[in-house]
C-alpha cells in the first residue's frame, strides 16, 4: 500500500469514512486469517463475533412442520364446500412416529396442532377456526363417529413449511465474522451449540492527555477537570466488545508523553484523547510523528470532532498481529479532548476499527430518517452531527435538537438519544422537513 502523504490531511467526511473502511476491511480479512479465537458459553456469547461457521447438523425444519392447530388435508378435497373430511387421527407436537397416520387418503384428515408433522398425503393445514367436529352434534355421542366440516378453502402448501426449506442439513447458517445476536444465538441453539468459537476480544489503550485532567477520584482544583472521556470511550468499547485498558492521564508535554504512547501502541487499537487541536499544547501528532507514524487524515470537515486523527505506527513486537508492508502496526485514532467530540468520533470512526479487530464483517453506518421540530440554522462548510432529542409514534418520528453549550457540555449529550446529521452545504433546515438522524447507542 503507498504511504499517506505526510504533512496535514484534511478529508471531507464521507473521505475519512472511506479510509477508515478500507483500512477495516484490511483488517478484518487478516483476522479472519489469523485472528486469536477462544471459545465461549452460548450464554455468554451476544455480541461476540464467530471465528468458525455454524452449520444445520439436520434439516430445518426436520420435518414437514405445521404452523397452525387445524386440520391436515388434501387441499383438492375442498373445491366444493362446505365439505366434510374422515378424521382419521390426532398429531401433537413431537408425536412419535409409529403414531402418525401413514397417509392422508382423499376423502380423509388429521387433526393437528401447530409444530407437529404433517403426515404423507397431506399437502395444507385448515385452521381450526375453519372447522367444526361433527361428533359434537350428534345427540347420543358416539366417539367413532370422527369426522369434521370444513368451510374454507386452502391452496396446496397453506399452513406448512416443507422440511429442510429453513436450510438443508450441512448449510452454512451463520458465517465467520458474524456478530452474534439474540436471533444467531436462537440459531445456534437450535442446532445444539451450547458453546461457539469467537474472536478474542481486541484490547484497546485509552490514553487522555491534559494538564487541565485529574483522575475521578481525586479532587480536582479550581481550574482542573476530571477525566470523564476515558469512561465514555471505555463504556463505547464495551458496548462494541472490546476491552478497555486505561493508562495514566498524560501531560501536554512531550517527554511525559511519548512513554504513554508507547506503552498504549502495545495493544490491539489506541485511542488517544485531547491534544490534537491547534493549540500551543497540543502534542500528540508531533509525538507520533517522531515516531514514524503514517497519519491516514489529521483534520475531517466535521463538527463537533474536526481534529480527528487517524494512523498507524510500526511497533517492535507484533502485538495485534497486523502488519503493513511486512512490518509490525499499531493502528490508533487522536480524538479531540472535548467530551461530545470524543464519544461522536469514536461512533464514526473507531467504533469501525474495533469491529474489524474483533474480526466482524464491516458495516455501514445507519441513518435514518425523522421530521424536524423546529428550525435549525448553521453555517456551510461541516457536516454536523447534533445532539437531538428523536421521539414520536410509529411513522411520525420527530427530532429536535438538545439546547446545548457546545461540544463540552457533557449534561446535555447524556439527555440526548442521537444526533441530527446535516450536510456541510445546508445552511438552513426548515420545521418539518425529513432530516438524517443517527441514534447515539
Ligand atoms: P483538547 O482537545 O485537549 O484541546 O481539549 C478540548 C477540551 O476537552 C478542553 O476543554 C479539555 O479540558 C476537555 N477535555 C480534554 N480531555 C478531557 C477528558 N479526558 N475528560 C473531560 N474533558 C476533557
Ligand atoms: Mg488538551
Amino acid at each position: 500500500m503507498s504511504r499517506p502523504p505526510a504533512g496535514p490531511t484534511v478529508l471531507s467526511f464521507e473521505e475519512a469514512r472511506r479510509v477508515v473502511e478500507e483500512q477495516a476491511a484490511l483488517i478484518q480479512a487478516s483476522r479472519i486469517q489469523s485472528g486469536e479465537t477462544e471459545s465461549v458459553d452460548l450464554l455468554a456469547a451476544a455480541g461476540r463475533v464467530l471465528s468458525e461457521r455454524v452449520t444445520a447438523d439436520r434439516d430445518l425444519p426436520p420435518f414437514p412442520r405445521s404452523t397452525r392447530d387445524g386440520y391436515a388435508v388434501r387441499s383438492a378435497d375442498l373445491s366444493a364446500l362446505p365439505a366434510t373430511l374422515e378424521v382419521i387421527g390426532e398429531i401433537k407436537a413431537g408425536e412419535r412416529l409409529d403414531r402418525i397416520p401413514a397417509s392422508i387418503a382423499s376423502g380423509q384428515a388429521a387433526s393437528i396442532m401447530t409444530g407437529a408433522p404433517v403426515p404423507a398425503g397431506a399437502d395444507a393445514v385448515v385452521m381450526v377456526e375453519y372447522t367444526s367436529p361433527l361428533n359434537h352434534l350428534i345427540e347420543d355421542h358416539r366417539a367413532n363417529d370422527h369426522r369434521v366440516e370444513i368451510t374454507r378453502s386452502v391452496a396446496p402448501g397453506e399452513n406448512i413449511v416443507p422440511r429442510g426449506a429453513e436450510a438443508r442439513e450441512g448449510a452454512i447458517l451463520l458465517d465467520r465474522g458474524f456478530r452474534l445476536n439474540p436471533a444467531a444465538i436462537a440459531l445456534a441453539a437450535s442446532v445444539g451449540k451450547s458453546r461457539l468459537p469467537v474472536y478474542k476480544r481486541p484490547r484497546v489503550a485509552l490514553l487522555t492527555t491534559g494538564d487541565e485532567i485529574v483522575d475521578i477520584d481525586a479532587t480536582p482544583g479550581p481550574t482542573q477537570i476530571r477525566n470523564s472521556n476515558s469512561f465514555s470511550l471505555a463504556a463505547q468499547i464495551q458496548q462494541a466488545n472490546g476491552e478497555p485498558i486505561l493508562l495514566p492521564i498524560a501531560p501536554d508535554e512531550l517527554q511525559g508523553l511519548r512513554p504513554l504512547i508507547a506503552e498504549g501502541l502495545k495493544s490491539d487499537l489506541l485511542l488517544l484523547t485531547g491534544g490534537v487541536s491547534m493549540g500551543r499544547y497540543d502534542l500528540v501528532e508531533q509525538a507520533l510523528a517522531e515516531m514514524q507514524a503514517e497519519f491516514f487524515f489529521t483534520s475531517a470537515k466535521i463538527q463537533p470532532g474536526r481534529p480527528v486523527v487517524f494512523g498507524r505506527c510500526v511497533v517492535e513486537t507484533p502485538t495485534a498481529g497486523i502488519v503493513a508492508g511486512e512490518r509490525p502496526v499499531t493502528y490508533f485514532f487522536g480524538l479531540p479532548g472535548n467530551p461530545v467530540s470524543t464519544m461522536v468520533t469514536f461512533k464514526l470512526f473507531a467504533r469501525s476499527m474495533l469491529e474489524a479487530l474483533a474480526g466482524q464483517a464491516p458495516r455501514k453506518l445507519v441513518f435514518l430518517h425523522a421530521r424536524l421540530k423546529k428550525e435549525i440554522r448553521t453555517r456551510t462548510g461541516l457536516q454536523r452531527f447534533l445532539p437531538a432529542i428523536l421521539s414520536g409514534e410509529f411513522g411520525q418520528a420527530e427530532v429536535e435538537l438538545v439546547p446545548w453549550q457546545g461540544s463540552g457540555d457533557i449534561a446535555a449529550i447524556a439527555r440526548s438519544n442521537c444526533y441530527i446529521v446535516i450536510p456541510a452545504d445546508r445552511e438552513r433546515l426548515t420545521a418539518g422537513e425529513w432530516v438524517a438522524v443517527m441514534k447515539s447507542d
